[in-house]
Parts: structure tokens; C-alpha cells; sequence
């Protein structure tokens, strides 16, 4: 073993620098600072380079993180950056957005015995953002172009994964994709305080640049069914995600300016990259000057409450029925919230939306909290004669999402689904019940992660590239009996 690890009672754990509250608050910028080449070198080595790594275990992309954080610690950037992307279609993306938290450095062994995790988020951006610096981060060059053709629904990380893979393999390959930019909710759904727009926008250009086709602007099931396009190609993947927003049965629900988040977050992501958005511009989607109220606990809730932060508005409240601790989004997002100054109402739901034509309060009740539910997480209970009111402008409803009904907007009725309308696949060809369509990413599991839509697209290519290859053998073989 190289003397340049296991540092970890040596060095103690440093996280890049994070600008200053009052500075970050002013614009979308990310937050967080680079590492300089130094701090990613020393913080690699505190790696104890374990003989079962859990972290790997726990990288739904079992990325090889102890070799790769050994190469930095070595200065071999540019291995540690080929052994990095092996696995991952977008490793800088991870780096930033993935909840390492829950994942990698949540079973980090040095973090386990009170050390502080390896900062294994951060140097896997470093070294990808270097990679693209240095321009090591190549398009895929095909070596054997194949005839056979692939269609994927939905740029988001599921497509764009599993359509470099089937690239690499040498197929043709066409994403379609209703919105008018590739990248799903990388580009339309997460902010830029924690992923900038040009980051995906690079990515998207080197999958064009490896020959794969976008066709954007078009909508299956309006544009075309899924009928069409099979004819189209030897195979279909669907990796539409999950947009149906859950909504608040309350009385007042119908007031205006009571918005989902994705119309939130999406005018912001539109305005942000230089777009004419009519409802931001009209100031119906601006919170500037305004009463906030954003309603949920989860991740999108506090992608939500920052944005409102950064648009200036007047206050930012975010309304969750259960307590800190039983939070469903990563402490460190919540955390980042609170420091820009959102103010948290714990264990409050809403009760009613009031005003005249617009929302102008939201009255809400007070909840305690009881048993566990079938989540394992306490179950909040309202308390009568609880209720207090709050100023609101706008509300904003984040309380998760469910899939839309894919098989009659697709006009394929017979596509099977499950119970929660995700699209049911066998779990080891990754095939729907329609012979050669097959599904990945969030339309499978519903909302999820960014890692884990990555890992399906990329087992989805490998299955596809198995299911046309067995086609072409069968095909071979009947021709020559
Ligand atoms: C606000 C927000 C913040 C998030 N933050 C994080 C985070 O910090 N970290 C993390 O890991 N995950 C995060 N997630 C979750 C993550 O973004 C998703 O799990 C992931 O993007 C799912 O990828 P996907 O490819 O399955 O679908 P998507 O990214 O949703 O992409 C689906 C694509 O399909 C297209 N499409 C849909 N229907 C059609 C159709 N009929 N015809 C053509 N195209 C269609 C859509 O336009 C879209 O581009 C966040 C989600 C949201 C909503
Ligand atoms: S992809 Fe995510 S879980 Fe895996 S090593 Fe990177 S940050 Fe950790």
C-alpha cells in the first residue's frame, strides 16, 4: 500500500469552502468553491483503502472510489478520472448532487469511527471538472458502425446515460424529448445553485458530438404513439420520469397563485438561461417583494424555498407536518436553507388557502407527532383548535410526484403499469411487457435520484444491446436452415 494514504487521523476532514451566506444569497451561482489541486490530493489520502469498501457498496454505480481517490492522492489525475467515468456517465454531476450523505459517505468506515467522512463528493467533481478542463472528457468515437436503431424517450440522466452506452456499442441512436432542451430535470427541475446549466449543457453536447440524435420539441403520444416510433426503431426505451404533481385537498385550493413546483422551478431554470418566460416576466412566477409559502419536506421543497431566497423575496416559510429529524430531504440541503435564512415551520400542515381572488393567507393547524407509520416514520396528527394564519403571495406545492398515465398518453393501452402508475418491467431484461420496449429511471421507480437513473439507463443499454443482438443471431439462423 502507498504511503501516500490512510491520512485520516493525520489530516482532519475539510470540505471545499462554501461562499458566504450573504454573497450566495444574491445570485444562482453554486455554492460551493472548487478544491484546489492540493486539498483534493490531501483529502484523497485520508482514505483507509478498506478490503470491503462500503462506499462502493453504497454508490448505486458501485463506483471503484478507493482506487480512484488512491490515483488522486497520487497525482494521477488523469487515471483517476478514467477509472471514475468507467462507470458513471456523469461523474461531475454526482459529485454534486448526489446525497452522499445516504450513499458513499454516509458508509464511509473513517466517518463510522468519528473521523469525518472522505469528502468523496467533491473530488469526484474535482476530478471530472478537471478531466473537462484538461480535456481528457473525449465523445464516444464508434469503432463499428451497427444499422440496428434505438429511440429514447426522455433526455433526462436515464436516456442520456443508456444512449452513450448503446453508442459505445456502435447503434444509431435518437432521443426524443418534449421539451425544448435535453437534460430532463437536470436542465429544467434542479437549480443552478446546485448544478449550473452549463454543466449539462456540455455533457448534452458531447453525446451530440458523439453522433447521437436529438429530436426535441416532440411529444410521444401527441406527436407520435408508441406504435409509430417502434416501427421506427429495433428498440424503445421509455425514460420519460415522473411529472404528475400531488396536490393539497384543502378548501381555497383553487385561489391563484397556488402553483406546483416545477412551474416554480421551471420559469426560474427558463429565466436563468436567458428565456422569455410570460408568467415570470408578468411576475406571477417571481417572488420578488413577496410572501412565500412553500409547502413540503422534501428536496424539491428546498430547491423552492433557495430559489425564493435568491429572487428576494420578502419572506420564505416552509410549511412540513412532521419534525426536523423525520425530514424526507438531505439534512444538508435543509441546512443550507436555514443559514440563507428560511424560515422552517415544523409540524404544521395547511388547513385552508384564503382570499378574495388570489391566495392572501394560508391557515394552518398545528400537528404532533404519533406512532411510526408504514415508512418507519412517525405519523403526524393535527391538532384541533391549533389553527393560526400566515401572510402568503404565492404558495408553492411540493408534495412529490407520481407518473403521469403513460399507456393511454402513449396510445398503447396494453403497456402494463403498477398499482402507483410506474411502468412495470422484468427486472433482469429491463423489458415492459411490449417486446422491445424497455424502461429506466424514475418512470420505473418512481421519483428517485439522479445516480440510480443513471444506473438503469446504463443496465437498460447493455439489455438492449443483448435483446437486438439475439435478434440478429435468431435472424441469421432462420436465414441459413
Ligand atoms: C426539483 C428537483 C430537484 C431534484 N434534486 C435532486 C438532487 O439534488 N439529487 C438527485 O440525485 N436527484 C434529484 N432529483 C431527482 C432527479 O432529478 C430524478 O430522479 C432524475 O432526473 C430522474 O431521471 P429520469 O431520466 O428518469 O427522468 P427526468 O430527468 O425527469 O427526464 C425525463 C424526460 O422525459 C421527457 N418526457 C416526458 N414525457 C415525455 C413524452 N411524452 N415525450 C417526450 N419526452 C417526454 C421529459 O421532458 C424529460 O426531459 C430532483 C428532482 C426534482 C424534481
Ligand atoms: S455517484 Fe454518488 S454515491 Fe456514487 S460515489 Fe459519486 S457521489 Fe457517491
Amino acid at each position: 500500500m502507498t504511503d501516500k494514504m490512510l491520512k485520516f487521523t493525520d489530516i482532519s476532514q475539510e470540505t471545499p469552502p462554501k461562499r458566504e451566506t450573504i454573497k450566495r444569497k444574491k445570485d444562482f451561482s453554486e455554492i460551493y468553491d472548487e478544491y484546489i489541486e492540493t486539498k483534493a490530493k490531501e483529502q484523497s489520502s485520508r482514505c483507509s483503502q478498506c478490503g470491503v469498501p462500503f462506499c462502493q457498496i453504497h454508490c448505486p454505480l458501485s463506483n471503484n472510489i478507493p482506487d480512484w481517490l488512491k490515483l488522486t492522492a497520487e497525482g494521477r489525475l488523469e487515471d483517476a478520472y478514467k477509472l471514475s467515468q468507467s462507470t458513471n456517465n456523469m461523474p461531475e454531476v454526482c459529485g454534486r448532487i448526489c446525497p452522499q450523505d445516504r450513499l458513499c459517505e454516509g458508509n464511509c468506515v473513517i466517518e463510522q469511527s468519528g473521523h469525518g467522512t472522505v469528502t468523496i463528493g467533491s473530488i469526484e467533481k474535482y476530478i471530472t471538472d478537471t478531466a473537462w478542463e484538461k480535456g481528457w472528457v473525449k465523445p464516444v468515437v464508434v469503432k463499428k458502425e451497427l444499422k440496428e436503431s434505438v429511440g429514447i424517450i426522455g433526455s433526462g440522466p436515464a436516456g442520456l446515460a443508456c444512449a452513450e452506452e448503446l453508442r459505445k456499442f456502435g447503434f444509431q441512436v435518437t432521443i426524443y424529448d418534449r421539451y425544448d432542451r435535453p437534460g430532463g430535470l437536470l436542465i429544467y427541475g434542479i437549480p443552478n445553485f446546485k448544478l449550473e446549466k452549463n454543466i449539462v449543457e456540455r455533457r448534452t453536447k458531447l453525446l451530440k458530438d458523439s453522433g447521437i440524435n436529438f429530436v426535441l420539441n416532440f411529444e410521444v403520444g401527441k406527436n407520435k404513439s408508441l406504435y409509430e416510433l417502434k416501427k421506427k426503431h429495433d428498440a424503445i426505451l421509455i425514460a420519460t420520469g415522473v411529472y404528475k404533481a400531488r396536490e393539497i385537498e384543502v378548501p381555497g385550493s383553487n385561489l391563484k397563485n397556488i402553483f406546483p413546483a416545477m412551474d416554480f422551478l421551471t420559469a426560474s431554470n427558463k429565466k436563468g438561461l436567458g428565456d422569455k418566460v410570460d408568467l415570470f416576466d408578468n411576475g406571477t412566477l417571481n417572488a420578488e417583494g413577496k410572501d412565500i409559502v412553500v409547502i413540503g419536506g422534501g428536496d424539491t421543497a428546498m430547491d423552492c424555498v433557495r430559489t425564493a431566497v435568491r429572487q428576494k423575496a420578502k419572506s420564505v416559510k416552509c410549511l412540513y407536518r412532521r419534525d426536523k429529524e423525520n425530514m424526507p430531504g438531505s439534512a444538508r440541503e435543509v441546512g443550507n436553507a436555514i443559514e440563507e435564512g428560511v424560515d422552517f415551520v415544523w409540524l404544521t400542515s395547511p388547513k385552508k388557502f384564503l382570499g378574495k381572488d388570489k391566495v392572501e393567507e394560508v391557515e394552518v393547524n398545528k400537528m404532533i407527532l404519533g406512532e411510526p407509520d408504514q415508512s418507519g416514520r412517525r405519523k403526524p396528527i393535527s391538532q384541533d383548535g391549533s389553527e393560526f394564519k400566515m401572510p402568503a403571495d404565492l404558495v408553492i406545492k411540493s408534495l412529490g410526484f407520481d407518473p403521469e398515465d403513460i399507456p393511454n398518453l402513449f396510445g398503447a393501452e396494453e403497456l402494463a403499469v403498477s398499482k402507483w402508475g410506474t411502468i412495470k418491467i422484468d427486472l433482469r431484461s429491463m423489458q415492459t411487457n411490449l417486446e422491445g420496449v424497455f424502461a429506466a429511471g424514475d418512470i420505473v421507480r418512481g421519483a428517485s435520484l439522479v445516480v440510480w437513473a443513471i444506473r438503469d439507463g446504463r443496465d437498460a443499454a447493455v439489455q438492449i444491446e443483448k435483446f437486438i443482438s439475439d435478434k440478429r443471431k435468431k435472424l441469421k439462423k432462420d436465414f441459413a436452415a
